[in-house]
């Protein structure tokens, strides 16, 4: 028989309000279905171990006000960085999300032990430079490639070129918990998504990725490359793509793909796009087209709202419209593609849900 699970009342309330603003303890009791009088014990301890704060009243249509609560954001702080080939951000957050500083670097990483000494450095700074914050749980990285959690591996990496990399050198060079993550799940992490919640996310940066959310919880799949959604062929015998295969959506819907002269900031590459009879405009015009056919067979397959985030994520916020539209052609289910969504972080995502794992095991472990 599997060993049942056990979440102490706090934890699931600080759950709750992890992806809540705010609640009052009425609207905890009802959605935890846990009785009055334990949520006031649990909310009386919480507020004694500075958890929880008051957020103010609540507005009433009469008798008492209700005394709305959130987490307390002072309770706790957390680190986090992205490392891509070229560049090392830095955030730290609060339990409310709240970026309270950031960093980016220019940084070419090669895994070596003088970088991650380097990087450890460059962190401590970081941190020194920043008069006061909230007690610090530890630092979360992501990291572009496969990472098997638990052998604290990265067994795949095309953007750092590495591969069955291990990825303990970072504890040797850092006096602080570690925890690690693919870019593109802790991208997803960043959005905070609600404990039931069922979603596919769509990372479109210099690489396709994604992450399959079911429960509320990220699907690793047996060998931690669920959501791979780049390497789906889109056009059999298309366009070469860097894993060696044709036709793979990331020839087609990635940053890489989309800009010719790499060196053109995304901004500048955009704003041409966005202008009409520009080359910039018929290639986002295709990118479109392409990533259309890709939202459309994620819906097929998975049934979910599709998230999509990563750098590009803003401009399609831009052209959201018009992607619906040239999805809805190849949807006989969906009267409309509404289930097209793009993420709330817009920036520094793939560092702040890094950090966001440091909160996420605290709660579990309340
Ligand atoms: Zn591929």
């Amino acid at each position: 028989m599997a060993a049942k699970t056990t979440q102490s009342v706090q934890s699931r309330i600080a759950q709750y309000l992890y992806t809540h603003p705010y609640a009052t303890k009425a609207e905890l009791g009802q959605a935890l279905s846990i009785s009055m009088p334990t949520i006031f014990s649990a909310v009386n301890e919480m507020f004694g171990a500075n958890i929880l704060e008051s957020a103010g009243e609540m507005d009433s249509t009469g008798g008492r006000k209700a005394t709305a609560i959130r987490l307390n954001p002072a309770y706790a702080s957390s680190l986090g960085l992205s490392i891509t080939r070229s560049t090392v951000q830095m955030v730290l957050i609060d339990l409310q999300g709240e970026i309270l500083a950031q960093k980016k670097l220019s940084f070419s990483f090669s895994g070596s032990s003088v970088d991650l000494e380097k990087i450890a450095n460059e962190t401590k700074n970081f941190l020194k430079d920043i008069s006061e914050y909230p007690p610090l749980l530890g630092c979360g990285i992501a990291l572009p490639g496969i990472i098997q959690k638990e052998d604290k591996v990265l067994s795949r990496s095309h953007a750092l070129n590495l591969e069955n990399y291990s990825l303990t050198g970072f504890e040797h060079c850092f006096d602080m918990e570690l925890l690690f993550e693919n870019d593109a799940n802790a991208a997803l992490l960043a959005e905070r998504p609600l404990a039931n919640e069922n979603l596919t996310f769509l990372y479109l940066g210099r690489t396709v990725g994604g992450t399959l959310v079911s429960q509320g919880k990220i699907v690793q799949g047996d060998d931690c490359r669920a959501g791979e959604f780049g390497h789906m062929i889109l056009y059999p015998n298309g366009k070469s793509c860097y894993c060696g295969k044709r036709g793979c959506a990331d020839a087609y819907c990635s940053l890489t793909a989309l800009m010719k002269d790499q060196n053109v900031p995304l901004a500048s590459f955009m704003e041409k796009a966005f202008s009409e009879n520009t080359e910039e405009a018929g290639a986002w015009y295709e990118y479109l087209d392409s990533l259309a056919l890709l939202s459309s067979n994620l819906r097929m397959a998975f049934d979910t709202e599709i998230l999509i985030g990563g750098p590009l994520s803003e401009y399609i916020g831009h052209d959201l419209e018009k992607l619906r539209e040239k999805t809805k052609p190849y949807d006989r289910f969906d009267k409309k593609a509404d289930y097209l969504k793009t993420a709330k972080i817009k920036h520094a995502a793939s560092a702040i849900g890094a950090a966001e794992q440091l909160f996420l095991k605290k709660i579990k472990h309340l």
